[in-house]
């Protein structure tokens, strides 16, 4: 076969001479393939018993079946893929909205890998510049403390700005939690439907009917927006309305943003109170609903008195009225600055994360080491086990355990 050209023909079972599909079939020769290895792939028709049988005749030839990720894995042990693109296929075969599936593509090209290779060029730089000057102090003079201070600065920085982006990588990947809270039939599961376009909550005029937490998704500006609806926080007797209210606590500490849904016609009530309390210091949107039936003028007073200093948005759950002003807002709360733009390499994941904050406390423990006047083999300790941290995200040096974790999250034939 000569690589890269297509072959038509049929795959036949040597051992009873019979077809088993009408087949195109390549080979890749190495280097030139997904895994860097010589590569023949058969495409076969589609449906269940071609490709098993298929896959029969070719296992008992001498095949073996590929395990989870292993074709990317194979990518990235032979070197054709760093390891944060490797995680970029897992991420854009996973993408459930336009935004996750575009940042999967640039982070595939391999910007974040090549940023964190140049962080770790600059500390492996820095340790060879300490070590000379301890053995070598006569030829490279002393460490320059001042010097090397600044250049500690610098880094922790540049460590920050990557850990800035970490919270968008996120929300783009895994969606934003958006959580709806409010008092029983104030129209909570009203907006998660108009939000939704469609009738998912059930929507009725007795209180507390909302017992549960109820997760549905919606997209704004290509990113996935996980709407939590959750029962209203009243004391109650009933079990299964108590268990629904401690699930309330646990979605707003974990929101990345609270809609506070109020009824323009009533006033504050003891339960809106206990909500204020929960909700001081969470990213707040306040949601005026049912003013097609009243201004709510009254209770904004209130909200005021009681420092809730934002305007509420207006709105009419049920008529769909003011809607679109709450996603203007939502976009501002949490969009707005937090967006990067597609060129600047991002985190991507929680892993990526924890090591630059790894590497960052690495660096002000350095920086400390220095004020305090400790001497220059101590720094040493401190930017090795930055430059450790750092190394595993692009997979300069990484266990075989974090391997085996990521490539584990693919499926087959990936
Ligand atoms: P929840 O308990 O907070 O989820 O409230 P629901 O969404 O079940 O709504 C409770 C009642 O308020 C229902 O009878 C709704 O039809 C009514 N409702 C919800 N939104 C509006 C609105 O914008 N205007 C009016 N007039 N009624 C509404």
């Amino acid at each position: 076969m000569q690589p890269r050209q297509v072959y038509y023909g049929y795959l036949k079972d040597p051992a009873s001479g019979r077809c088993v599909d009408e087949v195109i079939s390549f080979y890749f020769a190495a280097p030139h393939s997904y895994t860097g290895e010589d590569v023949v792939e058969i495409q076969t028709h589609g449906g269940i018993i071609v490709v098993q049988r298929a896959l029969q005749l070719l296992l008992r030839s001498g095949a073996v079946m590929a395990a989870a990720g292993e074709f990317t894995k194979r990518a990235f042990l032979s070197g054709r893929l760093d390891l944060t693109q490797a995680e970029a296929v897992r991420d854009l075969i996973q993408a459930d909205g336009i935004a996750g599936a575009a940042q999967a593509m640039e982070q595939l090209s391999g910007l974040l890998g090549r940023r964190i290779s140049q962080l770790t060029r600059k500390f492996l730089q820095m340790i060879a510049t300490i070590e000379v000057s301890i053995d070598f102090p006569d030829d490279y003079g002393a460490l320059d403390r001042r010097e090397f201070d600044q250049s500690l600065t610098q880094l922790a920085k540049e460590l920050q700005h990557l850990l800035v982006t970490a919270d968008q990588g996120r929300i783009v990947r895994q969606g934003l939690k958006l959580v709806i809270v409010g008092r029983p039939n104030v129209g909570k599961s009203s907006l998660l439907n108009s939000l939704l376009g469609e009738d998912r909550a059930i929507v009725t005029a007795i209180a507390g009917t909302t017992r549960d937490v109820l997760e549905e998704r919606f997209s704004l500006d290509g990113i996935v927006m996980r709407l939590v609806d959750t029962a209203g926080l009243h004391e109650s007797a009933d079990e299964i309305e108590q268990l629904g209210m401690a699930r309330t606590r646990s979605s707003i500490e974990t929101a990345d943003l609270v809609l506070w849904v109020l009824d323009a016609k009533e006033s504050l009530q003891e339960e809106d109170r206990e909500l204020a309390l929960l909700l001081q210091n969470k990213p707040l949107l306040l949601v005026l609903n049912k003013t097609d039936v009243a201004d709510g003028m009254d209770l904004q007073k209130e909200l005021l008195q009681r420092g809730f200093k934002q305007k509420p948005i207006s709105i009419a759950a049920t008529l769909g009225e003011g809607l679109e002003g709450l996603q203007d807002a939502i976009r501002q709360q949490v969009l707005t600055g937090k967006i990067i733009a597609g060129n600047e390499p991002i985190l991507t994941s929680l892993r990526h994360k924890d090591a630059v904050e790894q590497a960052l406390r690495q660096v002000e423990a350095c920086k400390q080491a220095v004020a305090v006047g400790l001497p220059e083999d101590c720094y040493v300790i401190n930017l090795r086990s930055a430059y450790e941290a750092l190394a595993t995200i692009s997979g300069e040096l990484v266990s075989e355990d974090i391997i085996e974790t990521i490539f584990s999250q693919f499926c087959v034939g990936k």
